[in-house]
């Protein structure tokens, strides 16, 4: 006879956080609460996802793992830029960086070449969304058991969630019998009600909320707002200097100085050859202006959203 395993994807932000809270408070059985680390997280988040562990339930952290698939790429330039008549000064900067490096966000975008767009949004479902399968869900259904994935996703949140089911089968596997449910309680809760159950287990929100972020997850996400960016670069400029870094490596990694190799992209980028606008830097400098980037207005702190979407997963695993 099968059973049933409940699986809570915890990011560190509000909503997961309270799912679990929810969760718990059903007595839910065979509950796992796992936390997919992207690398690109704030220190707090972090941490806060460990005072979630010690304090609320287990949560069992999970990484993405791009070592194999750096190997193969490192034989792919090797060989086949060689033979595309790549520059041999580009394959040996892109050789040289082409080592896993334990970060699963610098890894991905090291076998990219490039970093993840609000266009090619391939961040959220390769260090989030696979590596939950892979490691946690798929084992259970091989196993022959059910497993219903619980989702922190609220309909006020995005318009793609709006008409989103609370319940949905996603897969019966052919073998096993064995089947995946996505499982969303508090598609009609409010921001308010997400505070409210953090209150009612006297559980403390992440902090970063308190410090002038919208959303918690990677530091800076992708699809980061423009007074969040200036916000991020004014409180944690560590963060920023790791991206930069980031920006050497991958731009070594790339077979191009095209789009994708700097943090922040360029608009407009389904032209292959449109180029980015520039080092996290430069983008930094653009969060402090306002008038479409010609006037410096540094007292701003909440900006327009430039037409910039909140991360637009429905699994709510980015928050
Ligand atoms: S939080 Fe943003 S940058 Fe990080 S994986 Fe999600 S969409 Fe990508």
């Amino acid at each position: 006879m099968s059973t049933e395993h409940n699986v809570v994807s915890v990011s560190g932000g509000k909503d997961s956080t309270a799912l679990l809270l929810l969760a718990i408070e059903r007595g839910t059985e065979n509950l796992q609460a796992v936390f997919a680390d992207t690398g690109h997280e704030h220190p707090e988040t972090v941490a806060y996802v460990q005072y979630l562990n010690d304090t609320v339930f287990p949560i069992r952290t999970i990484r993405a793992d791009f070592t194999d698939r750096i190997a193969a790429k490192a034989v792919f330039i090797a060989d086949e830029w060689r033979e595309q008549g790549v520059a041999e000064e580009k394959v040996l900067r892109a050789l040289a960086v082409m080592k896993p490096t334990g970060n699963p966000f610098l890894d991905l975008c090291i076998w990219k070449g490039r970093f993840p767009s609000t266009k090619a949004r391939f961040c959220s479902e390769e260090l989030k969304r696979n590596p939950i399968i892979e490691q946690v869900q798929r084992p259970l259904l091989d196993a022959g058991d059910d497993v219903v994935s619980w989702q922190g996703v609220r309909r006020d949140e995005s318009e793609n969630r709006r008409n989103l089911p609370e319940r949905e089968c996603k897969e019966v596997r052919a073998d096993t019998g064995a089947e995946l449910w996505n499982y969303r309680p508090i598609l009609d809760w409010t921001v308010d009600d997400v505070f409210a159950m953090h209150r009612k287990h006297g559980i403390k929100p992440n902090p970063l909320y308190q410090q002038g972020m919208g959303r918690v997850g990677c530091m800076p996400c992708i699809h980061a707002r423009k007074d969040e960016l200036l916000e991020i670069a004014l409180r944690f400029p560590e963060e920023i200097e790791r991206v930069s870094e980031w920006e050497r490596i991958v731009g070594d990694a790339g077979k191009r100085d095209v789009v994708g190799q700097t943090f922040f992209t360029a608009r407009g980028e389904s032209n292959e050859t449109a180029y980015s606008v520039g080092s996290i830097w430069q983008r930094i400098e653009w969060s402090k202006t306002s008038r479409g980037g010609r006037q410096y207005d540094i007292f701003r702190t909440e900006g327009e959203q430039e037409g910039i979407a909140l991360c637009t997963s429905i699994y709510g695993l980015c928050e």
